[in-house]
């Protein structure tokens, strides 16, 4: 059996169920198939879930715990973690090695591309610009440019997080519309055993525009003209999902429609190493002027014993003696310092003093395995509604702006899922799944063995 998978970053469950007359296409496609809610990995963030998704491997196991991640243990900060951090191998990677034929398009997690498959492969939205190793094989560039008449395909928006929002909206309509006209192509002419693409279009516009159609938003702004825009971007995914799938034998194929973790209202941030400084675990010699990032402060290392990055989530660090080059936290008191940490983090309330039930996780503990360096704590303020800053000098511990740029949604912890196998029961009722099930049962509906080390399992009976 052939898989399709149309992958849709951020799409969120919620909003899919909020609007099913408008979306036909997602309507039509649900009555046919198994769907509900995927959960996503630990934290829920673009890079690792795509490659956690189609390795079946946790961030632990693939040593990636977020766009960023620590390469060694001094205070330099943190390295993009490409397509080469990626060592175990993706669906398109094993299928590739068993003869079948694959195509994959714009997948997060595939710049540069390091590795041929038996296809054809367009990297993902970090690829730095046309110029780049963006397409295998090479050649590939020259057919896509023929497809989209001689415009250039669009990674991702430039800027997403600005307030041009008419500019950013036009940008993400355009940006979908051409991926798709590859993405028909590629169907088209190759008719690949996998085909796997993803679009970021979904992501870029909840980030961009969640506050003008949430009224429990903070920035909510009654009757605003781009009330509609997330809306109409959903509609036009339907659109083009509907287009997509005319080329497409549903008899012989399983379709798989999903996002790698859903969207949230954001409430705010929460700027990490501000609270560290005021708290006494990490000490400057100078207090740094407002949005200082922690690399250009004055940090007096030997009497600091935590920092932490900002993003989605916190990653706080302890300065552990013998391991960070300035260490002081004793590594026989490791564990209780640790716990000592994690237990007020957990307390840090939100701007009106109300608790955020934060989440605070220890890596070793939630993953299988801990490859590379991960953060000592792993924090998830208020259930994803509020976020972590990471520069300092701010004059609260609460931002409702965010330190690197406008952003208007978090991500959420559950995305959405739509798998249509053909054979199988329809189901009637929705079923949550889990981000690692999906590379084993893809294996399985193509009947290929699943490799040692996946850690999901296989959904359907096969
Ligand atoms: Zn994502």
């Amino acid at each position: 059996m052939k898989t399709v998978i149309i992958g849709l970053d951020c799409l969120e469950p919620t909003l899919v169920d909020r609007w099913p007359g408008d979306l036909p296409t997602f309507a039509k496609l649900r009555s046919m198939g198994a769907w509900g809610r995927m959960k996503s990995c630990i934290p829920p963030i673009t890079v690792p879930a795509w490659s956690c998704m189609t390795s079946s491997r946790d961030p632990g196991a693939l040593g990636i715990y977020g766009f960023r991640n620590r390469t060694d243990f001094s205070y330099k900060g943190l390295a993009f973690a490409t397509s080469d951090w990626v060592k175990a191998d993706r669906l398109w990677d094993i299928l590739s090695a068993h003869g079948k034929t694959c195509a994959v398009l714009g997948v997060p997690g595939t710049f540069p591309i390091v590795r041929p498959v038996n296809g054809q492969m367009v990297s993902c939205f970090l690829t730095p610009g046309m110029q780049s190793n963006w397409a295998y094989p090479p050649s590939l560039k020259n057919e896509i440019a023929g497809w989209l008449g001689g415009e250039d395909y669009i990674f991702d928006v430039a800027d997403f997080r600005s307030t041009d929002k008419a500019r950013i909206l036009a940008d993400i309509h355009e940006m979908t519309r051409r991926r798709f006209i590859v993405a028909h192509s590629l169907l088209q002419k190759y008719q690949p055993d996998f085909f796997m693409m993803v679009e970021m279009g979904s992501d870029r516009v909840h980030h961009g525009f969640w506050h003008y159609m949430d009224a429990a938003h903070r920035k909510f702004e009654p009757g605003h003209p781009l009330a509609s825009a997330i809306h109409d971007y959903y509609m036009l995914l339907d659109a083009e999902i509907a287009r997509l799938l005319a080329h497409v034998d549903l008899h012989e194929t399983n379709v798989l429609l999903i996002s790698d973790h859903g969207a949230k209202r954001l409430d705010g941030g929460i700027c990490i190493n501000d609270w560290l400084v005021r708290e006494g675990w990490l000490v400057l010699k100078s207090n740094p002027p407002r949005g200082t990032p922690l690399a250009k402060c004055d940090v007096d290392w030997s009497r600091t014993r935590a920092w932490g990055e900002g993003g989605y989530y916190a990653r706080v660090c302890l300065n552990v003696k013998g391991r960070e080059p300035e260490g002081i936290v004793e590594q026989s008191d490791y564990e209780n310092v640790r716990d000592e940490l994690g237990a007020k983090l957990a307390l840090i309330p939100d701007d009106c003093g109300q608790p955020l039930q934060n989440s605070v996780l220890k890596p070793q503990e939630i993953y299988r395995r801990v490859e590379g360096i991960p953060p000592d704590l792993i924090v998830i303020f208020g259930d994803l509604h509020w976020r972590a800053v990471g520069t300092l000098g701010h004059d609260t511990l609460h931002t409702l702006e965010n330190d690197t740029g406008p952003d208007e949604a978090n991500h959420a912890q559950f995305g959405f899922f739509n798998w249509i196998v053909p054979g199988q029961t329809v189901r009637t009722e929705p079923m949550d799944i889990d981000i690692l099930d999906i590379a084993p049962t893809v294996l399985a509906l193509m009947l290929q063995p699943v490799p040692d080390g996946m850690q999901g399992r296989t959904l359907f009976p096969i």
